[in-house]
């Protein structure tokens, strides 16, 4: 069933792409796995996907010591500061960075072995008291604090829609966090020829994203079922 989700929505990425004049190549698919044992990685592995969404630690250092470089992992969870460098060490992006404090603590561990990593910001885009992220007014001051960390490349922006009872009604805060970020690229956050990278849209709602400019959708139950 794996593989055939993920040809599914595959498919549903080409078509929405076609349908806002963009290419499906411009669509990241990233496979949410929390919670999903490690064979259901390898089946994905298996049909050609190699990568995954993880939000807990424990969980991205076990698969990744499984997996080694067969696996990308994009950490998509609340992150702690005194497990910040673990998300460093086994993860290609970290796409939930809201606050200064944790990405100096990335920084620091980054430059003891001179390594760099991409990051986005993530952005509480609806004002949803439930949920992490900046508040739009903040998101510029911390995207400026962040490009003097020589370790820390930041590629965009990320946001969990607030919960609406209509998938349609994600569409106006998908719109918000694109217009946020070029608002941030005209007034020179983001380098000027930058493209920058929107990581939105979830198993329910990823095809308005990509309508209103997704880079990256983060899909896990329309890929791997139920989480256990
Ligand atoms: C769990 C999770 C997802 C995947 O959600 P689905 O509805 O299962 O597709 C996407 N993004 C984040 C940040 C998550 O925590």
């Amino acid at each position: 069933m794996i593989c055939e989700n993920i040809q599914k929505i595959n498919e549903e990425i080409a078509a929405a792409a076609k349908k806002s004049g963009r290419s499906p190549e411009a669509i990241k698919l990233v496979a949410v796995s929390k919670r999903h044992p490690v064979e259901h990685l390898m089946k994905a592995i298996s049909c050609g996907h190699n990568v995954f969404g993880e939000n807990y630690i424990q969980e991205v250092i076990e698969k990744k010591n499984f997996l080694q470089d067969k696996v990308n992992i994009h950490f998509i969870g609340n992150l702690q500061s005194n497990k910040a460098k673990h998300a460093a060490e086994h993860c290609t992006m970290i796409e939930t960075i809201d606050r200064l404090k944790i990405v100096k603590a990335i920084n620091k561990h980054l430059q003891e072995t001179n390594r760099t990593i991409d990051i986005l910001i993530q952005v509480n885009i609806g004002d949803d008291d439930n949920k992490s992220g900046t508040r739009k007014e903040e998101t510029f001051k911390l995207i400026e604090e962040v490009s003097k960390l020589k370790q820390i490349n930041t590629k965009g922006l990320m946001t969990i829609a607030p919960l609406e009872k209509d998938n349609e009604l994600s569409r106006k805060h998908f719109a918000n966090l694109r217009q946020l970020g070029e608002k941030a690229q005209a007034e020179g956050l983001f380098s000027k020829n930058m493209k920058i990278e929107y990581s939105m849209g979830m198993s329910g709602d990823y095809k308005i994203a990509i309508e209103e400019g997704a880079t990256i959708i983060r899909v896990g139950t329309a890929i791997f079922g139920q989480r256990p």
